[in-house]
């Protein structure tokens, strides 16, 4: 199965080749080496990784395997696990079965996978739509939900009867925006997509594959959709909007191409963060010292997340040989000055200081998903 939202397999693809190159043999084995770290290890090395008590703040896992709980708890991971709703599959037209398959990832990972619930957006003009979501929401959250995933159909896709595109910051959505925040959820939103999505077929783009893979989800083939911009207005409305509502933007907000852009988003909204999810790469492609400069200067506002994931049909032994090597790429990247490879072209590592992995890899997941970390 695919993800609509992800370019995990593209990853994939990617990343086997980097195992290849990169990745020392010894990391790969399985054993305790991960536990009881008395202190920082060397960075370079997911033994650094799990010594933070690492959190992917962006996972869409539907399979309880057992393995995938034996994974997190040998990297000391914990994950938010996201629900989403697009008509145009069939796995993701309904909260069910997802909701049910999470919940059940819940359970077998002891808590490590937390639930992301979503809400449906097709029906906002049925009478008591707000209501309705409002009663669903609230017992997701009663059931253990932390967080709320609004989706990309809102803006790309979805029509009101009337036959204009529905934005995020529609009316009809603002008291559910309110009811999220009064119950100290978060509001996860993955809105708009990146760039390239918007311009014609280049191979050399990250995200090349996926429009070519998904040409129903490539806005440059809907030139009657919404422009990037005026998705990306409609977001911030949403979140000047209700400014007691925390929402972090899923895919770097979709700003993934220039820093400045999301530095802009964060001088002006305090409630708003960001999920690195499948747009590590981004950081790689533009300056290294101004990328460096920016998460430094930003470090309360990014959440590591990769957009990893798995369903039932997967196969697990290969998934996790894909987190295995996500994590450690990514980890090599943010933490250390080593060279890290991508698509043929290869880029040095931004070598954080450590205080600042510790906010991006933990700390920030834990203030702006509060729950992610159980209940105490
Ligand atoms: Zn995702």
């Amino acid at each position: 199965m695919k993800f609509p939202n992800s370019k995990w397999t593209l990853l994939s693809r990617a990343m086997a080749v980097l195992a290849v190159l990169i990745v020392p043999a010894a990391t790969l084995g399985t054993g305790s080496r991960y536990e009881a770290q008395p202190s920082l290890p060397p960075a370079g090395d997911l033994a650094g990784f799990s010594a933070l008590a690492p959190i992917d703040a962006h996972v869409h896992l539907y399979t309880d395997d057992p393995a995938f709980g034996a994974f997190m708890q040998r990297l000391n991971l914990r994950i938010l696990d996201i629900l989403l709703i697009d008509d145009r599959e069939a796995y993701f037209k309904g909260l069910e079965p997802q909701r049910a398959d999470v919940l059940k990832v819940v359970h077998s990972t002891g808590g490590r996978a937390v639930l992301c619930t979503t809400f449906s957006p097709y029906d906002l003009e049925e009478p008591g739509f707000a209501q309705r979501t409002i009663r669903q929401l609230d017992a997701d959250f009663e059931a253990g939900a932390i967080a709320v995933k609004i989706y990309k159909v809102m803006g790309m896709e979805m029509k009101s009867k009337a036959g204009k595109y529905v934005m995020p910051d529609d009316p009809a959505f603002e008291p559910i925006y309110e009811d999220i925040a009064a119950h100290h959820r978060t509001v996860v939103a993955h809105i708009a997509e990146p760039d390239s999505c918007w311009q014609p077929p280049n191979p050399a783009s990250p995200d090349y594959e996926y429009y070519q893979q998904n040409p129903q989800e490539y806005a440059y083939a809907h030139p009657e959709w919404p422009s990037k911009a005026a998705i990306l207005t409609a977001r911030d409305h949403l979140v000047a909007e209700n400014p007691k509502l925390r929402v972090v933007g899923a895919h770097l907000g979709s700003m993934e191409a220039d820093v400045d852009e999301m530095a802009q988003r964060f001088d002006r909204y305090p409630n708003f963060a960001v999920d690195t999810a499948a747009r590590v790469v981004y950081f790689m492609l533009q300056p290294r010292d101004k990328v460096r400069t920016f998460l430094i200067k930003y470090q309360d506002r990014i959440l590591y997340g990769t957009d990893l994931g798995a369903t039932a049909k997967d196969n697990t032994e290969k998934a996790l040989q894909e987190w295995e090597d996500t994590y450690e790429r990514d980890w090599k990247f943010f933490a250390t000055d080593q060279t890290v490879e991508y698509k043929g072209h290869t880029y040095k590592g931004l070598a954080l200081p450590e205080p600042v992995l510790r906010k991006i890899f933990h700390d920030n997941a834990v203030h702006w998903l509060p729950g992610i970390m159980g209940k105490s």
